[in-house]
């Protein structure tokens, strides 16, 4: 490979992601979601994005990252019946959590925590 494919701009910072490229090659170990979170400064939810863009996108490094993100997102707003993990159309709502929450008497949390969704058939909860 003679083209520096790693090479991915992120909020229009440049970043060098031969860290992510070594993973995808598979000489690497690593997990995507934990380089992006400790090497590149990503918050965790921000990394776990990434890496969902990253399997989106083919496994390839997008040398755009917001232009990715944003496709990717187009996608699930078309598919939003589906578990964007596996594709099964098997979802159920994630409400026994929400009126546990609310038998306790606990505020809502945040959208991060409580999903709406969760897959039937994977258990991926969104
Ligand atoms: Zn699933």
């Amino acid at each position: 490979m003679g083209k520096n494919k790693y090479y991915c701009k992120i909020d229009g910072v440049v970043h060098n992601l031969s860290d992510v490229q070594e993973v995808l090659d598979g000489k690497s170990e690593r997990n995507i979601i934990l380089i992006m979170y400790e090497e590149h400064g990503m918050d965790i939810v921000s990394a776990n994005t990434f890496e969902s863009v990253l399997r989106f996108h083919n496994n390839e490094i997008p040398s755009d990252y917001n232009e990715a993100l944003r496709r990717w997102q187009e996608y699930n707003q078309a598919s939003l019946s589906r578990c964007p993990r596996c594709g099964s159309t098997n979802i159920k709502y994630n409400l026994e959590f929400a009126s546990w929450m609310a038998a306790q008497g606990q505020e809502p949390v945040s959208d991060s925590v409580l999903k709406d969704n969760k897959c039937g058939n994977c258990g991926f909860k969104w």
